[in-house]
């Protein structure tokens, strides 16, 4: 349909074009979340591993 699709932020719910791809605990489990929630998942946590980023559109 040539319309940009969108997703939500695992944390806030916030629907965004760019989220970023992370874990924040042991269990290993990725999140997407936009970047208003990575600080707080970012500071002082041993646990954070950063996987990427997450655009809605892609490059052509
Ligand atoms: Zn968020």
């Amino acid at each position: 349909m040539g319309r940009i699709r969108e997703k939500a932020c695992d944390r806030c719910q916030t629907t965004t074009s760019v989220l970023y791809r992370v874990q924040s605990d042991e269990s290993g489990t990725w999140q997407f979340v936009c970047d208003r929630c990575l600080p707080a998942l970012k500071n002082d946590n041993p646990h954070y591993t950063y996987g990427g980023t997450w655009k809605a559109r892609k490059r052509h």
